[in-house]
């Protein structure tokens, strides 16, 4: 049994829902409020898209939205422009070139303007059940290079140092469990060590 196995153990013991604390009823939902949930808190976009997801209800409404209207709709998460573009664009394409669906694989999400792996790996993992990778934001980032398992600051090579020792059932699950952990515990100012289940394992880089 190696270390990443006693990592996963422990923390599945201590947080048990590893699902996103995103509101979301279809795949399309969990597209915009992923991509609203960027340098946002989850809390946040759930309260925007509370309103967001009563008016725009299908692809068509996004990418036909008023650009002015929608920023001034999103803008409590901010990055609001960018935002903005990502999401229209993105319902643009759909539209034009998946048939009005979310793609339900990597490759297509990744066209989509805006969408990183991030994204992609939130979206499939959670909305298609599908692992193709492993979701990296910015706990994930922080807490796994902690933990040693990864040298690297680059979020696509983080992931690809995970997806090497973790296994595959758990990629959608261990980001949520990182992340619950990353907010909680291990947080970017004055990890919390003595109150933290890996303590005893953590080499703290
Ligand atoms: S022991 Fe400290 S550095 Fe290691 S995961 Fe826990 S809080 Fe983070």
């Amino acid at each position: 049994v190696g270390k990443i196995d006693d990592v996963i153990k422990r923390l599945e013991k201590k947080y048990t829902n590893t699902k996103t604390a995103l509101k979301y009823s279809n795949p399309l939902e969990l597209l915009v409020a992923t991509i609203l949930s960027a340098q946002c808190t989850d809390a946040t976009v759930n309260k925007v898209t509370e309103t967001l997801f009563k008016k725009y209800k299908t692809v068509d409404d996004y990418a036909m939205a008023d650009v002015q209207e929608f920023e001034k709709q999103i803008y409590s998460t901010g990055f609001y422009k960018n935002k903005t573009k990502s999401i229209i664009g993105s319902a643009k394409m759909i539209r034009k070139k998946f048939k009005n669906k979310v793609p339900d694989n990597m490759e297509d999400l990744l066209e989509l303007p805006g969408v990183a792996r991030k994204t992609a790996n939130v979206v499939l993992g959670e909305a298609f059940g599908k692992s193709e990778g492993i979701v990296v934001d910015t706990h994930v980032k922080r807490v796994a290079f902690r933990l040693g398992l990864t040298k690297n600051k680059n979020p696509e090579k983080i992931e690809q140092d995970l997806i090497k020792i973790i296994p595959k059932d758990k990629w959608i699950g261990f980001p949520f469990l990182i992340i619950k952990l990353g907010r909680e515990v291990c947080t970017a100012k004055n990890p919390q060590h003595n109150k933290c289940v890996l303590n005893d394992i953590c080499p703290k880089k």
